[in-house]
């Protein structure tokens, strides 16, 4: 049945030039009658946000860099399109909260989608949670947000995405009778790499995910595996579990996305192949069902599918989080943030990669175990964390 553009649900999607926002309009694209775009947002790039505006026209496009804005436009002017452009940190909220808003996917990267993710949980929309970050920094106050508001927040790092489907599809009662979760990862491209050459990888080896392809931050955490650490910390918030209650287990070929153990044995997973539009699909419909462009999977062809347990040794930035997942929040602020320098400073080929974890101790040595209630505290020892970082490496880096 096809449903009357009256009731089309109207998306805001934070990121949209970046790998998850790409993936999101792929999915709306094919479901024309039930979604349309309220507003589409991105830091600079204006060339591939103004493409977007006109294959789908939304109200707004917002783009933090003013200059871009401007460039952007005359561009949409030169065009046709209708769509209004803004700028600055502030309209990104505003388009996240708008009251003309149903559904909002937040995938920025990084700490800087707190704010305006935050600000549509605090909106009371229908959140679909990719910014990972913003959780591991403000865990209590964000999931605080969520309740006062009554918001329906649906997990969609594909982990994440898949425990809830393993707890009946977020059901009520959902957690009754569960043993374990099973958080599970790829290892990324450097699980048989000789850890004696780690100090060697390239920032393009790094971004080599052998399944999938996301944008370069996310891919060195994955390298590293501090993106299977601040999952770690994201589940803990998500599903009101402590760091002992979730296993992580390595399955190189990324089919199964993971796993709930309940306690009469049995075990619930949700497989797929690995691709992001299954659980953007997934969020988007919930309740209900839609297709999301991705092939079944084709169970005699697949091959091996293998689970290891992960050796710490290779992965010191998970062995961190896992430490960091016990703490009060100042901790998760302080190695976000360090790791978010860290791994900036890696693709700008200034440090090593095996300098990650050693920057992240070192910030996490200085920081002061204390828990953050309020935005202003939470942005104020993300700042303090990321100067020390840098600070770290300059003291750090050879003098020529
Ligand atoms: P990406 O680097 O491909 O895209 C990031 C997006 O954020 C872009 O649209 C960019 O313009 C915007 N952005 C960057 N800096 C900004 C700033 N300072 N202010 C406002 N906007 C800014 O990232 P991605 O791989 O799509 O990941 C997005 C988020 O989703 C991350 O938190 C990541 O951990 C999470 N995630 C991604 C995947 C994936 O497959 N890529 C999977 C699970 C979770
Ligand atoms: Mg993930």
């Amino acid at each position: 049945m096809r449903m009357s553009s009256e009731s089309r649900q109207r998306i805001t999607i934070l990121g949209a030039t970046g790998s998850v926002g790409v993936n999101t309009l792929d999915v709306i694209g094919r479901h024309p009658d039930r979604y349309e775009l309220y507003a589409i947002t991105a830091n600079s790039n204006w060339e591939m946000l103004a493409d977007q505006c006109c294959t789908f026209e939304p109200e707004f496009a917002v783009l933090v860099v003013e200059d871009c804005a401007q460039q952007l436009e005359n561009r949409l002017l030169k065009a046709g399109c209708r769509t209004r452009v803004l700028t600055g940190k502030d309209n990104l909220c505003r388009v996240a909260s708008h009251e003309d808003v149903d559904v909002v996917m937040a995938a920025i990267v990084g700490g800087a989608g707190l704010e305006p993710t935050l600000s549509s949980a605090k909106a009371g929309k229908k959140l679909l949670l990719a910014n990972k970050e913003s959780l591991v920094m403000s865990g209590s106050l964000f999931m605080q947000a969520v309740e006062q508001a009554g918001t329906k927040l649906l997990p969609i790092d594909s982990e994440h995405n898949a425990i809830y489907q393993s707890l009946a599809n977020g059901a009520p009662g959902h957690a009754g009778g569960v043993r374990k979760i099973l958080l599970t990862g790829s290892g990324g491209p450097l699980l048989r790499h000789s850890i004696e050459a780690l100090a060697e990888v390239t920032p393009d080896e790094a971004c080599a995910h052998p399944n999938w392809k996301m944008g370069r931050k996310i891919s060195v955490d994955s390298a590293s595996m501090m993106n299977k650490g601040l999952e770690l910390i994201e589940a803990c918030w998500l599903f009101a579990v402590e760091p002992k209650d979730i296993e992580i287990v390595i399955h190189p070929q990324s089919i199964v996305h993971s796993m709930v153990e309940y306690i009469d044995g049995s075990v619930v997973a949700q497989l797929g192949n690995p691709d992001m539009r299954i659980p953007i699909a997934h969020g988007l419909a919930w309740p209900g069902r839609i297709s999301s462009g991705v092939k079944g999977l084709d169970f005699t062809g697949l091959g091996d599918m293998n689970f290891e347990a992960v050796d710490l040794t290779r992965y010191p930035c998970l062995a961190l989080c896992q430490e960091v997942a016990r703490q009060p929040q100042s901790c998760a602020i302080a190695l976000n943030a360090a790791n978010e320098v860290a791994v900036q400073h890696f693709l700008d080929e200034l440090i090593p990669f095996t300098d990650i974890p050693i920057i992240i101790e070192d910030v996490l040595e200085q920081t002061s175990c204390e828990e953050a209630h309020t935005i202003e505290s939470i942005l104020a020892l993300d700042e303090e964390a990321k100067n020390r970082a840098v600070e770290f490496i300059r003291a750090r880096r050879p003098v020529s």
